[in-house]
């Protein structure tokens, strides 16, 4: 295994009825600003017993934070967080809402124009305020990290940004608050949490067989759990197991002393920005042709999934391997995920384009061995249409 560092602050509170704890959480003089997105929140009643928490503070609101939240609303909020000296966040929703709520933590005190934020990665981010999260979409690992992505629409670019400063002071995980999610938005997080665990496990081995048998816990869960949880729409438990899943699949803890690759966010977060398609459909997209492009530097990840996760364990290897990535496929496609470029109206002209869009934001040597060039991430493009 490689050296590590692992630090996580954020306190989890997990199950049901735990909104009401809000009352310890947040500071008692606190000036506090609520940020939500569209109607969820308010629909479903989780709006009202987050304000009934805060009882008494001094509590304002913002909402129409969007999915792949853009840099031009969360400016918004930040001029009210500083027009009414708003000293704690909190965020009421998805990744979406964290990971803005993130960027206005950090933007609120930060001088010089916010959006070098993004363009640097969050190494500039140099104070931020304190803020807390009532979770409402299993997905992203947001509640728990230290990371955002931002979109800035008029230039279409999505930009990841990481900083020790934004973590959630606290995050609320109450499973029953995820019962009124669509269809889409449960398969999203599915196929979102379950890449977030291949990027971290799916890379060349280090000996990190601890972390190998987390990695591979959390994706048996996810076949488990996801089609458990399309179908039994009241199952508490399939959303509580889902719901705890997502957070480790993405809280530092799988990644810690194992290689990463992440690529295949980079070059999701591009068919993001440019044709506004949903996170995880994007991943769905490219996560199985990088996974084929990529075989000969994952050869032996690639079989220990198969066998491990897939149960795989006949034929010669490259079979085997080809297994393994139709069964990865397949499984997204069971979660209502389409798989292919062709199948969002995408073709060679969106390839020229993504790639120039890597190209413009230095996405030139990604993965774990920093290999995948341009023309690497084209073959990917191309082998997913
Ligand atoms: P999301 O964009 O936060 O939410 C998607 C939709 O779900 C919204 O329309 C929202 O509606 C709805 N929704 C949320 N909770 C609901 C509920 N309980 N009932 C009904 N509808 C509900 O989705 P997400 O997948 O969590 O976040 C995606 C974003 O996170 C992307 O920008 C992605 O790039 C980013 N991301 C971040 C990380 C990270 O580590 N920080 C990792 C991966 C991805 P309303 O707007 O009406 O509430
Ligand atoms: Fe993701």
């Amino acid at each position: 295994m490689f050296n590590f560092e692992f630090y996580n602050p954020t306190k989890i509170v997990f199950g049901r009825d735990t909104v009401t704890r809000l009352s310890t959480l947040v500071p008692t003089n606190a000036r506090v600003l609520i940020l939500f997105g569209g109607a969820s929140a308010q629909k479903n009643g989780t709006l009202d017993e987050v304000k009934a928490a805060l009882g008494t503070r001094e509590v304002h609101e913002f909402s129409g934070i969007e999915p792949n939240p853009s840099y031009e609303t969360l400016m918004r909020a930040v001029e009210h967080v500083r027009r009414e000296k708003i000293d704690f966040l909190l965020a009421v929703g998805g990744g979406s809402v964290i990971d803005g709520t993130k960027f206005i933590a950090a933007a609120a005190n930060f001088d010089g124009e916010p959006w070098d934020i993004a363009v640097k990665g969050g190494a500039n981010i140099t104070s931020a305020l304190p803020f807390g999260a009532v979770l409402t979409l299993p997905a992203t690992g947001s509640e728990m990290n230290n990371g955002g992505v931002v979109t800035r629409k008029s230039i279409q670019a999505k930009l990841a940004f990481h900083s020790p400063l934004v973590y959630p002071q606290f995050s609320i995980l109450d499973p029953s608050k995820t019962f009124t999610l669509p269809p889409r938005q449960i398969a999203n997080g599915v196929v979102d949490a379950f890449v977030h665990t291949m990027e971290q496990y799916l890379t060349y081995p280090v000996n990190g067989q601890v972390q190998d048998r987390f990695a591979e816990g959390l994706l048996l869960s996810l076949i488990e759990t996801g089609p458990l949880v399309l179908a039994e729409t009241n199952d508490y438990d399939a959303r509580a197991n889902l719901m705890w899943v997502a957070t480790l699949a993405l809280n530092g803890l799988i990644g810690a002393g194992v290689p990463q690759d992440w690529a295949t966010h980079m070059i999701g977060h591009e068919l993001t920005a440019q044709y506004d398609i949903d996170h995880a459909r994007t991943l769905a997209i490219v996560l199985p042709s990088l996974l084929n492009v990529q075989r000969g530097n994952k050869h032996a990840k690639l079989l220990q999934y198969a066998a491990r996760v897939w149960n795989i364990t006949e034929g010669s290897e490259e079979a085997r391997i080809d297994q393994a990535i139709q069964n990865t496929r397949d499984f997204f496609e069971s979660m209502g995920i389409k798989t292919r470029l062709g199948d969002y109206e995408l073709g060679q002209a969106a390839i020229d384009i993504v790639v120039t869009q890597l190209s413009a934001h230095g996405m030139t040597k990604l993965g774990e061995h920093k290999d995948i060039t341009l023309e690497v991430s084209r073959k990917i493009l191309e082998g997913a249409l």
